[in-house]
Formats: C-alpha cells, structure tokens, sequence
C-alpha cells in the first residue's frame, strides 16, 4: 500500500517557514503586500481568494482586496493592475480567474508587472522557467517539486510522465521535472495508448482534469502518483484524477484529494510573494 504524501502537513511546514521570514522582514521595517483582484462574485473564485487572504493574515502578510463588479471593463482593471504595478509597497498581484468572458484574461495577465507575477503565469515568467532563469514559477507545479523532494523522493534519471499540457499546470511541471534531471514525458488528449505511456512512469503526474481517469492499469507497480485534479463528485465529495482506490495499493507514494496537492498551492503563493518582497529590498 502508497504512503501518502500529505500536502496539509507539508504545506503548512512551508507557510511556518514564510510566516518567520515574514516577521524577520517587518522587523526590517518591510510588510510582504500582496493584491488580490476579483472581478465579479463566481463562487469558487470567492473561496479560493479568501482562503488565500487567510493564508496571508497567518503568514503576516498584508493583503489589499479589490471586489470589482461583474460589468468592469477591461480597461478599468488594466489601469487598476497598471496602478499596483507602479506601487512600491505591494509586492505581489493577483488576478482571480476566470474572468468574466467579456475580458481577456490574456491581456490582464500580461499587462502584470513580471517582477509582481506571483502567480508565475507571464509570459516572461513561464520563459524565464523554459531556459533557467531564476522567475516565478507556476504554483501548484512548484508545490508538486516541494512534495517530492520533502518526502524525500528522488527526481534525479526518473522516468517522469506529465499527463496534461495547460500553461497552469503540465507545461512547467515538465519543466520542472526536467530541471531536476528526470526524463520527462508530457501527454494530452492526442497521446496515442496513454497506458502504455504511463505505465512507464516512475514519477507519474495527473492533471488532466477529468475525475478518476487514471486507474490501476494506467500505473506502475511502485511508482510515485502524484493527483492534481479536484472535482466535486458523487455525495458533494471531493476527488481527483486518480482513481485513489485502485492506484494506492499499487503505488509507492500517493497524494489524496483532498489534502494533497491541493493545499500546496497557496502555500507557494505565499512564498512567491515572500521572494518578491525580498527582490525589492535587494534594489532598494
Ligand atoms: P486544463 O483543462 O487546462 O488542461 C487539461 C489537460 O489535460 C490538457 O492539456 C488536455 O489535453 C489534457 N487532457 C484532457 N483529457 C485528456 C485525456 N483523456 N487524456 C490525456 N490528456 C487529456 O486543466 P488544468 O491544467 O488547469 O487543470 C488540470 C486539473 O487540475 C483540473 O482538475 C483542475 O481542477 C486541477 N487543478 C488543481 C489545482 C490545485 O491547486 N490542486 C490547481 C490547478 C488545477 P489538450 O491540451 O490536448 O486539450
């Protein structure tokens, strides 16, 4: 049977570690600022930016709410975003998505100063992580690598498969995994035989978004499955891409849902801002 790897523990060793850096910041006289924009009342998006202006308060962070009506025009949250670019004590901005249909969510995130990108969605960002620059990086990518490497698992010559190829999720996790040396595969919903190709993985990564898609058969015996998805299913119960069931008694590391990945997302939000906030006092 998998030993599970638990994002709640895992997240919250990080936010720990953020909250005293935080504290070591404001004795510096900095208070880490992060903006968080929301633009019309869809209910998901409503939980997720509270719980991450409760991660804020825990860590010590000072967060701005902005709650714009659904009708703002695209222009009117440009000039917001152009504002907290020009600002000197907010060190990060974050849009909630989605976005009403009536904005391009591209041109919002774009117009985002990099340097505030805590989200690492940018262009410049996901281009600084394809060649190897230091930048923001994707969250919950960068929070699926701390997983690994806090359960102590091995990256290094893995055969890795990613299954998905959003600019969210799947492409920086290939990057990710290949910066830390394994042999990486990204699938999509064009692979040929999946199966096979994923029955190859030692490191196996789900974030395909459909709900329990990968059983049994789709995985190794001792491989490490990592689940990304999250879906409401049957009862209001939450689940993942992974067919937890099935796949735990074949793999050797597994994540839930809930409690795997889930939970490190906003953790690595608070930990890009806290990288933020330390750029600017190196050029100030
Ligand atoms: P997207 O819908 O943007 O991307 C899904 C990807 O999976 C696409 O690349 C698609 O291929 C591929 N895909 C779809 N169906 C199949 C299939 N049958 N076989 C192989 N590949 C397939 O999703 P996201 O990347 O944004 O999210 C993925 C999942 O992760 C979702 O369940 C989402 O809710 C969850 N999520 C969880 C987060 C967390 O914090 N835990 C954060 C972000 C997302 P193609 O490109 O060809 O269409």
């Amino acid at each position: 049977m998998a030993e599970i790897i638990d994002g709640k523990k895992i997240s919250a060793q990080i936010k720990e570690e953020v909250k005293q850096e935080a504290e070591r910041l404001l004795k510096e006289g900095v208070t880490v600022t992060l903006a968080v924009i929301q633009v019309g009342q869809d209910k998901a998006s409503s939980v997720y930016v509270g719980n991450k202006k409760k991660a804020c308060e825990y860590v010590g962070f000072r967060s701005l709410s902005y709650e714009l009506p659904e009708e703002t025009t695209m222009q009117e949250l440009l000039d917001l975003v152009g504002e907290l670019n020009g600002r000197m004590d907010v060190d990060g901005i974050l849009v909630q998505l989605p976005l009403p249909a009536h904005i391009s969510e591209e041109k919002v995130i774009q117009a985002i100063s990099p340097d505030k990108d805590v989200d690492g969605f940018h262009v410049q960002n996901a281009g600084r992580l394809a060649v190897g620059i230091e930048g923001f990086v994707s969250c919950t990518p960068a929070g699926i690598i701390e997983l690994l490497k806090r359960s102590g698992i091995e990256i290094c010559g893995k055969e890795c498969v990613v299954v998905g190829r959003s600019n969210i999720v799947g492409k920086p996790m290939a990057a990710l995994l290949l910066r830390e040396n394994g042999t990486v595969t990204v699938c999509h919903s064009r692979t040929k035989e999946l199966d096979k190709i994923t029955a190859r993985a030692d490191i196996l990564v789900a974030a395909l978004g459909k709900p329990k898609f990968i059983t049994a058969e789709y995985v190794k015996e001792g491989a490490v499955v990592i689940d990304v998805g999250i879906h409401r299913g049957e009862n209001n119960k939450l689940c993942g891409d992974v067919d937890f069931d099935s796949v735990a008694p074949k793999a050797s590391y597994i994540t839930p849902v809930p409690g795997g990945v889930g939970p490190m997302t906003i953790a690595m939000l608070m930990s890009n801002c806290l990288k933020s906030a330390k750029m600017r006092m190196d050029k100030s």
